[in-house]
C-alpha cells in the first residue's frame, strides 16, 4: 500500500450499497465508500469473537509486538494515509493536519504497547494475601468522529488490543475511507479477525454495536447527544462505556500577559483543524486591561494563515468537513451579529463558493449567553468575551454542561494554577491550550463525558479489573 491509488483500491467498495464520497475542499469524487447493514456488522462479532480467545492467550510482549508492527505499517504508508484523509477529512497535508494525525497514530499504538502494567499486590501482610489483573473484556465497539477520524480510531483500538481484546470499529459516515484505509494498512499485519471495521450508519449499525450482548465495551468518541443513547443503549447489557463527547473549552486570559508572546498559540489552541476539534479553545475570555491589545495580536497572526485545498503545500488551514457543520458555524456567526457583536475578522463566507470554506472568524465584544459562547461552532469562528472580575468569569467557564477543557493565560503560572483548580474541566492547560500526550489521562468532565483515554488509565479502561486472593 505504497501508493495512494493501491490504497485507495484496496478499499474502494465494489458491490452492494455504496455512498459516493466528495472532496469537502473541492467537491471533486474521490472514492465509493460501502454501505453495510446490521448483517455484515453481526458477521464482524463473529469474526472478533472467534478471534478474541487465541487474541487473549498470546503473552502480553507478544501483542505489544503486534501494536508496533502496526504502527511500522502505518508508517510506511503515512504519505498516501495523509493524502486520502486530506482528500476525505479536507484537512491540509501541512500544519498540525493530516501528516501529523497520521505520525500521532504510530505514536500512540507504540505508547499503548509499550506502557507498563503489572500485576498489583493490594495486600501482602502475611494473613491476606490480594491482587489484581487486569483482563480483556473481550470484543470492543469503537466508535469514532469525523474530525480526526484516523487518530480518535487509533485512541480506541490501540489500548483495545495491547489488553487481549479484539475490536470491531464503526467510522464516521462522512470520513469512512480514512477509517477503512487505517483498519487496511494495520490488517497487513495484525492476526486475521483481531481488528474488523463496519461502515454504516450510526443510526443503525451504530446502534447496534452498541446494543450487542456479544460486545463488552463501547469506546465512543462523538457528540453528547448520541452519547446519550448509548449510555441508553449501554443500560440492556451493562456494556462498559468510555464516553469522550462534545466540548465548549473556555480559556481565560489574565490582565499580566505578554499578548504578543501568546498569540501564536492562542490561534492555534482554537483553529487547530480549522476549529473542528474536541478540546480546542472554543470560547476567549480576556481581562479588560488586555483585552484590546490581545485581540490585536491575534487577529494580525490569524489574518494571513493560509486556507485553502489541502493537497497545496502552503495551507494549514481547510474547509469544514461537512455541509452541516458549515451551516452550523454560519448560523451561530450570523445569530453573533445580529445581536451587535463586532466581527473583527472574517465572518463574510461566499456561500455560492466550491468547498466548505468558512473563513477565519474572530468575534469581539460579544454577550457572554450568546449562541456562539454557549453553543460549541466545532468551526473556525471565535468568540472573544470581555471581562474584568475573576470570580465572575470562572462563574462562566463553568456555567455550561460541557467540561472537557480549559486554559489559563497567566505569567505567574501559580496564580493560573489556582484558577485551574475552580474550573470544571478533565483538563486545565496553563499558557497552552489543547496539547496531548500519550502517557496524560485525556477525558470530560460533565457532560463532556466519562473515563480517560491514554496512559495507563487508558490501559485500564479496557480491561475487566479481576482480584485473585488467597
Ligand atoms: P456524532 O455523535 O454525530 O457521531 C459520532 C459517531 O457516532 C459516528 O461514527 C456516528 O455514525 C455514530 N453514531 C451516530 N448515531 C449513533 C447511535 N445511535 N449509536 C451509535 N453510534 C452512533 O459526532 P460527530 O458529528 O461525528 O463528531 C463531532 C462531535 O464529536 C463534537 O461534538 C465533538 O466535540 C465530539 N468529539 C469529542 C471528542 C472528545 O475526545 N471528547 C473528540 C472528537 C470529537
Amino acid at each position: 500500500m505504497h501508493s495512494y491509488d493501491t490504497l485507495l483500491a484496496a478499499i474502494t467498495a465494489q458491490h452492494g450499497s455504496t455512498r459516493e464520497v466528495h472532496d469537502p475542499a473541492t467537491g471533486a469524487l474521490i472514492g465509493t465508500a460501502p454501505l453495510q447493514d446490521v448483517a455484515e456488522l453481526e458477521a464482524a462479532i463473529d469474526r472478533a469473537v472467534a478471534a478474541q480467545t487465541a487474541w487473549a492467550a498470546l503473552a502480553d510482549e507478544e501483542r505489544s509486538r503486534y501494536l508496533h508492527r502496526a504502527a511500522d505499517a502505518i508508517e510506511a504508508a503515512a504519505e498516501p494515509l495523509a493524502e486520502l484523509l486530506s482528500r476525505e477529512q479536507g484537512k491540509p497535508l501541512n500544519g498540525p493536519n493530516a501528516r501529523f494525525e497520521v505520525g500521532a497514530c504510530a505514536v500512540w499504538l507504540r505508547a499503548a504497547a509499550d506502557t507498563p502494567l503489572p500485576v498489583e499486590v493490594i495486600v501482602d501482610d502475611g494473613e491476606n494475601y490480594a491482587e489484581l489483573h487486569h483482563r480483556p473484556i473481550g470484543v470492543v465497539g469503537a466508535i469514532s468522529p469525523w474530525n480526526w477520524p484516523m487518530m480518535i480510531s487509533i485512541w480506541q483500538i490501540a489500548p483495545s488490543l495491547r489488553m487481549g481484546n479484539t475490536v470491531v470499529a464503526k467510522p464516521a459516515e462522512t470520513t469512512t475511507l480514512s477509517g477503512l484505509a487505517l483498519v487496511a494498512v494495520m490488517n497487513q499485519v495484525l492476526p486475521d479477525g483481531v481488528l474488523n471495521i463496519v461502515a454504516g450508519p450510526g443510526s443503525t449499525v451504530g446502534d447496534a454495536l452498541t446494543r450487542s450482548p456479544r460486545v463488552g465495551k463501547i469506546m465512543f468518541t462523538g457528540s453528547t447527544g448520541v452519547g446519550k443513547r448509548i449510555i441508553e443503549a449501554s443500560a440492556h447489557n451493562v456494556t462498559r462505556l468510555t464516553l469522550e463527547l462534545g466540548g465548549n473549552d473556555a480559556g481565560i486570559v489574565l490582565p499580566d500577559v505578554d499578548a504578543a508572546a501568546i498569540a501564536a498559540d492562542l490561534f492555534w489552541g482554537a483553529f487547530i483543524n480549522t476549529g473542528q476539534t474536541c478540546a480546542a479553545l472554543k470560547r476567549l475570555y480576556v481581562h479588560d486591561a488586555v483585552y484590546d491589545d490581545v485581540l490585536e495580536h491575534l487577529v494580525a497572526f490569524a489574518k494571513d494563515m493560509p486556507m485553502g485545498v489541502g493537497l497545496d503545500e502552503q495551507n494549514v488551514l481547510g474547509p469544514l468537513q461537512n455541509r452541516g457543520q458549515y451551516e452550523i458555524v454560519d448560523r451561530l456567526v450570523e445569530s453573533a451579529k445580529a445581536s451587535g457583536a463586532r466581527v473583527v475578522l472574517g465572518g463574510d463566507p461566499d456561500h455560492g463558493a466550491v468547498g466548505n470554506f468558512y473563513p477565519t472568524t474572530i468575534v469581539a465584544d460579544i454577550d457572554p449567553h450568546n449562541e456562539l459562547v454557549t453553543e460549541e461552532q466545532f468551526g473556525p469562528a471565535l468568540p472573544v468575551i470581555r471581562y474584568s472580575d475573576l470570580d465572575d468569569v470562572i462563574a462562566l467557564a463553568n456555567e455550561l454542561e460541557f467540561g472537557l477543557g480549559a486554559s489559563v493565560w497567566s505569567a505567574d503560572r501559580d496564580a493560573a494554577r489556582t484558577i485551574a483548580a475552580r474550573l470544571e474541566a478533565g483538563t486545565v492547560w496553563i499558557n497552552s491550550h489543547g496539547g496531548l500526550h500519550p502517557m496524560v489521562p485525556f477525558g470530560g468532565a460533565k457532560q463532556s463525558g466519562y473515563g480517560r483515554e491514554f496512559g495507563v488509565a487508558g490501559l485500564k479502561a479496557v480491561a475487566e479489573p479481576q482480584v485473585v486472593s488467597g
